[in-house]
């Protein structure tokens, strides 16, 4: 078996530029932030991407769903904000083939008090990131809140992908989250978009599912991907044996969905890329 430090050194040897960073966020809780980070991550890398998982959320689950033993950990994603620990020492490797995980530690739920007294307390991740990586995506496991966490996932990020659950209250808090979000546009960080808007946990059978799905398409009209993810007890099943949905059952309907996600977010890519701004002139020399 590979040992972590061998990893390591592979990673260093894989050529570095600067990684796309996506970001997954929506300040409300259990809308499926998570479950589509880690699924979307396996399946950027399983068609070949590398792709570092950034999990930044004290709760850990990204981190847990992706088999890492929090306990034994002697670095995380709180050392590399706090302690300019590298990514990619830190960064450990999953049974997915070409995905890491930046794991979270119990220490980052100490963080928000941390960051308030820290220098360039916005710029915490975006430093970390933004350089040369030996990652072609970087994904953004953001917490439930529009913390200074999230606004540091959000300082990093080139585009955020918007997890909405198919329930009532999906839009609640959404304009929030869209005022936030130009409010970073304007002073910390103008390249930031939205990529998409993915409506999770969809129930065919209940009409109310479908009424919100109608609803987030007036609302956000094409930001949204075709994809649906559907309801399916895979997806809630396969972190407890710390897999991605992907890996533990690929034919379950919710991982076919993810799949195809991560197919429309790649199409969606190569227009963003084309539309987007040009890069400073410290990115294109570091590119
Ligand atoms: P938090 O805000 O606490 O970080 P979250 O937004 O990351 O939550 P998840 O942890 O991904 O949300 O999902 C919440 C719960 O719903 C989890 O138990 C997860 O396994 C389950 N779940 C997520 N998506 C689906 C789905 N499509 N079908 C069935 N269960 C799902
Ligand atoms: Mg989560």
């Amino acid at each position: 078996m590979t040992t972590p430090t061998l990893q390591n050194t592979e990673k260093a040897m894989v050529s570095s530029k600067i990684p796309r960073i996506l970001a997954v966020a929506n300040q409300k809780g259990g809308v499926g932030k998570t479950t589509t980070a880690v699924n979307m991550a396996t399946a950027l890398s399983a068609i070949g991407k590398r792709v570092l998982l950034v999990d930044l959320d004290p709760q850990g689950n990204a981190s847990t769903g992706l088999g890492v033993k929090r306990a034994g950990l002697r670095t995380s994603t709180y050392d590399v904000i706090f302690e300019d620990a590298s990514v990619v020492d830190t960064a450990q490797p999953t049974k997915v083939p070409g995905l890491f995980v930046l794991p979270s530690s119990i220490h980052l739920s100490g963080a928000e008090i941390e960051l308030v007294s820290t220098t360039r307390r916005e710029y915490r991740l975006q430093e970390a990131l933004r350089t040369p990586l030996p990652y072609d995506y970087v994904v953004i496991d953001c917490p439930p809140s529009l913390s200074l966490l999230t606004l540091n996932a959000l300082v990093a990020a080139d585009s955020i992908v918007v997890p909405l659950q198919c329930e009532f209250f999906a839009l609640e808090g959404l304009s929030h989250l869209v005022k936030t979000i130009e409010r970073v546009q304007q002073t910390f960080n103008p390249r930031l978009n939205i990529h998409g808007v993915v409506l999770t946990m969809y129930d065919p059978r209940n009409r109310l599912s479908a009424m919100v799905a109608d609803d987030v398409r007036k609302y956000f009209g094409d930001k949204v991907y075709q994809t649906v993810i559907p309801r399916n007890v895979r997806l809630s099943e396969a972190p407890s044996y710390g897999l991605p949905a992907i890996v533990y059952d690929m034919r379950c309907p919710g991982a076919r969905a993810y799949i195809s996600l991560a197919g429309e977010i790649l199409k969606r890519e190569k227009s963003l890329s084309a539309s987007a701004s040009p890069r400073s002139p410290k990115d294109t020399e570091a590119a």
